[in-house]
């Protein structure tokens, strides 16, 4: 029996040397390349062969805390319905999630709640890169008048990007008028404001109180009769609350204030004057969880996701998110990156990945 078992190591060793060095061969080299692009080509090129246009895929494509140094994205949630993607924010980090989960030229719009770089940090890269893989349309970005300096800005800074595309690939392979963004504002309102509609998806606005930036938004996404809400980056504002009882899903950006209170101590004592002043600035512009928390007591909810968690995760921070939402009447995540949410048009059912 011992003698089977020295065998058998010895024949797997000897495979996994052998395989180890076979990878210096170049007919290897190219089998096992040919089969890597081909199953990466047929998941990013190919169409969707079973598309189900009854199923809406939340995908946390950044979950991140602004200005962190954590290898997390920043702001970014990818509503998949059939092969179409809807965009909320897209902070830096964020969109090689997108294209390591979906084809980017799938992308049909766009929605930007405010301008902070948490929140717009890769939306060039994510334009440029749905147009490279063959968008048939230019993308439109919808959002308060915050957006126009953006794309303005982002569509100047890689025109000549686009000129060197074009010039090396023809305007039939990249064509030029499908590059720029085209933005799509409109002026935000304490109520909710249809501001999209497809076959799909129905999008929402309303204001929230993310002061000084003067029309950060919040959105309701209707999936058939399922209603998602999303915050955006605010203080407690009485235009979420408002319209949170009978919501399948409440988004909700949150602050440990506790904790950050802490952190503007541990800075002045170490007289690191610009953490100080940073880790004070930062309390009045977004909701304490336990804020959170107290708003949704009595209140008709599915689940509720807290992302853009500051300060940025971390081990007594999650244990604190998961000690306070432990005893509530809806189902509580917090959001971290690649997390899948399913969402049914025809049940009540939410499953979480
Ligand atoms: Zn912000
Ligand atoms: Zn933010």
């Amino acid at each position: 029996m011992k003698k089977i078992l020295i065998f058998s190591l010895l024949i797997i060793l000897s495979l996994a040397i052998a395989g180890y060095f076979s990878l210096s061969n170049q007919f290897v080299q190219n089998f096992l390349l040919k089969s890597l692009f081909e199953s990466r080509m047929q998941a990013l090129f190919a169409e969707s062969e079973s598309v189900n246009s009854d199923e809406l895929e939340i995908f946390f494509c950044g979950s991140g805390s602004p200005l962190s140094m954590m290898p997390e994205g920043a702001q970014c949630m990818a509503f998949v319905i059939g092969s179409d993607i809807y965009v909320i924010d897209n902070g830096e980090n964020s969109f090689a999630k997108i294209s390591n989960n979906y084809p980017p030229q799938n992308i049909k719009a766009v929605f930007i709640t405010h301008a902070h770089s948490d929140h717009i940090g890769d939306l060039d890269e994510l334009n440029l890169r749905r147009w490279v893989s063959g968008a048939e349309t230019p993308l439109k970005v919808y959002g308060s008048s915050e957006i126009i300096n953006v794309t303005e800005g982002i569509n100047l800074a890689y025109q000549n990007d686009e000129n060197y595309r074009v010039d090396h690939h023809g305007v039939e392979f990249v064509p030029p008028e499908n590059r720029p963004m085209i933005p799509i504002v409109h002026k935000p309102t304490n109520s909710p404001q249809l501001i999209f509609e497809d076959e799909n998806l129905k999008v929402e606005s309303f204001l929230v109180d993310h002061h000084p930036v003067k029309e950060a938004l919040g959105f309701r996404l209707f999936f058939g009769n399922k209603k998602i809400i999303i915050s955006g980056d605010t203080e407690i504002t009485d235009n979420v609350f408002s319209l949170v009882n009978g919501a399948d899903i409440l988004i909700h950006d949150g602050m440990i204030k506790d904790h950050v209170k802490l952190l503007e101590k541990v800075a002045k004592e170490n007289n690191v004057y610009r953490a100080e002043v940073a880790f004070h600035d930062i309390l009045d512009y977004h909701a304490d969880v336990i804020d959170i928390k107290r708003n949704l007591e009595n209140k008709d909810l599915g689940l509720l996701i807290i992302n853009h968690l500051v300060p940025a995760k971390n081990p007594i921070g999650i244990r604190y998110m998961e000690d306070l939402f432990s005893n509530v009447s809806y189902d509580f995540l917090l959001a971290r990156d690649n997390d899948k949410i399913i969402v049914y048009k025809n049940s009540d059912e939410i499953i979480i990945n």
